[in-house]
């Protein structure tokens, strides 16, 4: 079929199935006017309960056909009328219209949430389908949120659908998440895990968060229940469970590692499930656990191919020194909405950075001739990767100051100077050349510039600069006996 002839019958597919959704909301309309024009019942038919015609208005909580769609799941006791009117009054945000988001938004739909909003900037693909099913064939090329949005819709036209064609940015994340109660983390990438992650810790909303890869998925509910940054009483938020992001190059993409249909689809099926029961039981402080107890979330780890599939790890509540939910945090709303946050940075970028000079960049091989010329004898190295690669292979000499601590502690006091002086060594003297590496030339950069920036370079006269290519340089030039990790 060539390309025109496909789109042609793509189309029509879309057209008819439109049609039968007009149909849908055209009988939808005609039961609502036909019960508002029914007249009103006078008290006395109602005290007698006669089969009169007034008294055939309807006054209980849900709508008639609400009472049978929602039947199956209205008596169990951990629903009931009461869960499943704060149900229909609640609205979730799912982030993410893809293999998680389908089925998590499909069964929050299904069950009747009141509004339903659906965020993600990408358009169907061909190869998507085999997991994210809410899709379909005929829908290839248009935008998710809305193809996942007809979907639900077709499966119950009671929800109110909000959808947006675009991904959740730093600019756009607080008018988009403010009007939801709940959010859904159905995205594939550490820098929207972040970003969604701050933004609900400084709206206070729970955060039901799901990743899936290979055979592998995990699922943990964050920010629950949602506290003032600084307060003990919240749950963690993503930072407090994963402070620093895995590195860039370890980041590995569906479509890199490959991914199981129904392995992200158990995962977005438990999204739905969480939020349900966060729902139905009221969000309340009351609902959770008792007073005193420490409000520790569980990880649930799915393996399709372990002997035991499913496990579950107690995690720690809240770190004291949370970058976002802290009392030291110095997140705000203005500052993520004015970008001065750049979680591409944060996340490491796939290819390498450029922030330094090149007159502050040092190869290895130059780095072991200045070790062994002793020119420089007493210079400072940095090794700003995290302690467990630190402990497994180092340059001589090197001391360990892990880049996500120096995040924190650049942050813990108003200026960041003297916190950043505490870890010099006091032989240091002021004008002792600092070299920064880390794992592969990144991180290194981003140290070096904020210890400049800070003025330890003394308006030039200390050398700060990094060594290029971090220990994965230093491995391939000096020492190929090296683990690297
Ligand atoms: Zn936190």
């Amino acid at each position: 079929m060539d390309p025109i002839t496909g789109k042609i019958e793509r189309l029509k597919a879309q057209i008819s199935e439109t049609e039968v959704e007009l149909q849908q909301l055209k009988a939808q309309l005609a039961r609502l006017e036909a019960l508002l024009s029914l007249p009103s019942p006078s008290s006395e038919a109602q005290a007698n309960d006669q089969p009169t015609e007034s008294s055939r208005k309807w006054t209980w909580p849900l709508e008639e056909e609400e009472y049978t769609r929602y039947g199956r799941q209205l008596i169990l006791p951990s629903v009931g009328i009461r869960g499943q009117l704060r149900l229909k009054s609640a609205a979730i945000l799912v982030v993410g219209a893809g293999g998680l988001g389908c089925p998590a938004a499909a069964y929050l739909a299904g069950a009747g949430v009141g509004t339903l909003g659906v965020v993600d900037g990408d358009t169907v693909e061909l190869s998507n389908l085999h997991r994210q099913i809410a899709h379909n064939t005929a829908r290839v090329g248009i935008k998710k949120a809305d193809s996942l949005i007809q979907y639900c819709r077709g499966l119950n036209p009671e929800v109110r659908y909000v959808g947006y064609g675009e991904h959740l940015t730093p600019q756009n994340a607080q008018d988009v998440v403010s009007a939801y109660d709940v959010v859904l983390d159905c995205t594939d990438h550490p820098t929207s895990r972040y970003l969604i992650s701050d933004i609900c810790v400084l709206l206070g909303k729970p955060l039901v968060s799901a990743s899936a890869l290979r055979t592998d998925g995990q699922l943990i509910v964050l920010n629950n229940p949602p506290a003032t940054q600084g307060s003990a009483d919240g749950g963690p938020c993503y930072r407090c469970v994963f402070p620093k992001p895995p590195p860039a190059d370890s980041v590995v993409s569906c479509g890199e590692g490959g991914i199981l249909g129904p392995v992200v689809g158990v995962m977005g099926v438990l999204q739905a499930l969480e939020s349900i029961k966060l729902l139905a039981a009221g969000t309340g402080k009351e609902n959770y656990q008792g007073p005193g107890e420490p409000l520790t979330p569980s990880l649930l780890l799915f393996s399709a191919y372990s002997p035991t599939p499913f496990r579950s790890i107690k995690m720690r509540g809240r770190r004291s020194n949370c970058f976002a939910c802290s009392a030291s945090s110095m997140l705000t709303l203005k500052e993520l909405k004015t970008g001065s946050l750049d979680y591409v940075q944060f996340c490491g970028v796939t290819t390498p950075i450029n922030i330094l000079q090149p007159g502050e960049r040092v190869s290895a091989t130059d780095y072991k001739s200045i070790l062994a010329s002793g020119i420089n004898r007493g210079s400072l190295l940095l090794d700003v990767r995290e302690k467990e690669h630190f402990d497994i292979a180092k340059i001589p000499g090197a001391i360990n100051i892990p880049f996500s601590t120096f995040q924190t502690k650049s942050r813990s006091t108003s200026n960041g100077y003297s916190a950043h002086l505490e870890w010099l060594p006091e032989d240091v003297s002021s004008d002792t050349p600092i070299y920064v590496v880390c794992r592969v030339g990144n991180d290194s950069q981003l140290v070096a510039k904020k210890l400049k920036d800070l003025g330890l370079d003394r308006h030039g006269e200390r050398f700060i600069g990094d060594i290029k290519g971090g220990m994965k340089a230093w491995k391939l030039e000096v020492n190929q006996t090296m683990p690297f990790t």
